[in-house]
């Protein structure tokens, strides 16, 4: 793993969040859950939580992970992903505005697409605290 420099594949550590455009990266899936899997990159072998939105499932949204993958597998069989998915449509949310023109106009087109029913639709969306479901099992 290059800690150092910004991955030319998944641009990590700078990037946080891909919105569904066509050239997002494509990663190798570790571990597929409900609706949500946990993918690694192949050239730096960092992390990524992806959620395929509807309509479709066509509408996939990458948000690094910073923890373990072991970690990933415990929180996601606490409540079959619920925690996980808030926490990634939260990220989606605190991460939106650092996209850049093309990831802006992606959502745009997504959440025109779900009519109401895609990410930044409600307005409070709390992130899980997950060090807390993590220390309390
Ligand atoms: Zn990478």
């Amino acid at each position: 793993m290059t800690d150092q420099a910004r991955c030319s594949l998944c641009r990590a550590p700078e990037r946080r969040l891909w919105a569904p455009v066509d050239y997002q990266p494509t990663l190798e899936s570790l571990s597929v859950g409900n609706f949500i899997s946990l993918e690694r990159c192949p050239a730096c072998g960092w992390l990524w939580v992806l959620v395929p939105w509807e309509p479709f499932a066509s509408f996939p949204y990458l948000v690094r992970w910073d923890r373990s993958a072991e970690d990933w597998q415990r929180l996601h069989d606490l409540d079959k992903g619920l925690t996980l998915h808030k926490w990634h449509e939260a990220m989606i949310v605190e991460l939106y505005e650092t996209l850049d023109d093309d990831g802006i106009e992606a959502v745009t087109w997504h959440r025109l697409r779900a009519h109401g029913r895609g990410p930044l639709e409600q307005e409070n969306v709390a992130l899980p605290d997950l060090d807390s479901f993590l220390t309390e099992t």
